[in-house]
């Protein structure tokens, strides 16, 4: 039975998981690299908390509970007592596997781990680890207290004791679940980040300016935030780096990454994470910056 929550990563989707999870009652241990990142994780998870009491969907009482069963820690072994771990690092392989390699020594036999890639293959991040078995992909949308949807991805070696522990982990944070089998960036990804990446395109060719193309998607599609709005706010070192795993994966030139896209990245201008991206965030209003 799933009581404790382990989460490696105290970014905007590694708060998110924990938010939920504390609010159903399940006791958390947020991991990240410096007390820094975990401080800020908390007072995010706390702010979040706090607009959802004053918006009446939520007792003072109850955000103090959920903040209480929430700890951070720069120790890994911290997680030892969880029975279900989600990792929602950086997305990077590199990255994931070497937390996968530190990680699985310190979990008990039993204790099922999982993954909040956008795009990475699940059945070949379950190799680099030592519970195959026991591994899968438990994908959130951002962001997490928000959006309804969760996809479960099976690996090729993903037993069926855990597939169904995550759809009840999953049930219990009140999200519907969908299935997606292990291609590169399952079902909403696939779909939405090649309309990211066009709506670049859109930007690098000078069809229209940023406040144009997000007006026009906005009010001519009917998209509730435009797709460069919408770019800031995944990040767009995450969304360059599902780009990348659709072409490498795909082997196809339409999910080719649009430079214009790689070059905000080098310049650190990562959206609304980094203060900067296709609007700068740094004034009252966000101001487009092409
Ligand atoms: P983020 O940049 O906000 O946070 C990543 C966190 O991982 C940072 O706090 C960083 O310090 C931490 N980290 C990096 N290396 C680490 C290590 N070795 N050990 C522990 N912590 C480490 O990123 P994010 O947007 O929260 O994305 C995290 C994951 O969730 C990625 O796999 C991403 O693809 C996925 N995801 C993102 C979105 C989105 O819209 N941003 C949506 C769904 C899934």
């Amino acid at each position: 039975m799933i009581t404790h929550l382990g989460i490696v990563g105290a970014g905007q989707m590694g708060c998110g998981i924990a938010h939920v999870s504390a609010q159903a009652g399940y006791r958390v241990t947020l991991y990240d690299l410096s007390s820094e990142r975990i401080e800020a994780g908390l007072a995010t998870i706390n702010g979040n908390l706090a607009r959802q009491v004053s918006n009446g969907k939520l007792t003072d009482e109850e955000r103090r509970e959920a903040l209480s069963r929430i700890s951070g820690s720069t120790d890994i072994n911290d997680l030892a007592p969880a029975d279900l771990v989600i990792e929602a690092a950086t997305e990077d392989e590199s990255v994931k596997r070497k937390i996968f390699s530190k990680l699985c020594p310190v979990l008990k036999p039993e204790a099922i781990l999982a993954t909040n890639t956008s795009s990475l293959s699940i059945t070949r991040l379950a190799a680099a680890t030592d519970r195959p078995e026991q591994f899968m992909g438990i994908h959130f949308m951002n962001p997490v207290p928000v959006m309804k949807l969760v996809e479960l991805v099976r690996g090729i070696a993903t037993d069926d004791t855990t597939f169904r522990a995550a759809k009840d982990f999953v049930g219990k944070l009140d999200k519907t679940v969908t299935v997606a089998e292990d291609f590169p960036a399952f079902i909403v990804n696939r779909i939405l980040l090649p309309m990211i990446n066009e709506a670049i395109y859109t930007l690098y060719e000078g069809v229209g300016s940023v406040e144009a193309i997000d007006t026009a998607m906005k009010l001519g599609a009917n998209h509730p935030m435009g797709p460069l709005q919408l770019a800031d706010f995944i990040g767009l070192d995450t969304c360059l780096s599902i780009m990348q795993v659709l072409h490498d994966g795909l082997a196809d030139s339409k999910y080719r990454p649009c430079p214009l896209l790689v070059k905000y990245v080098e310049a650190g201008w990562l959206g609304r994470k980094s203060g900067r991206g296709f609007y700068d965030y740094r004034g009252d209003v966000p101001v487009p910056t092409r």
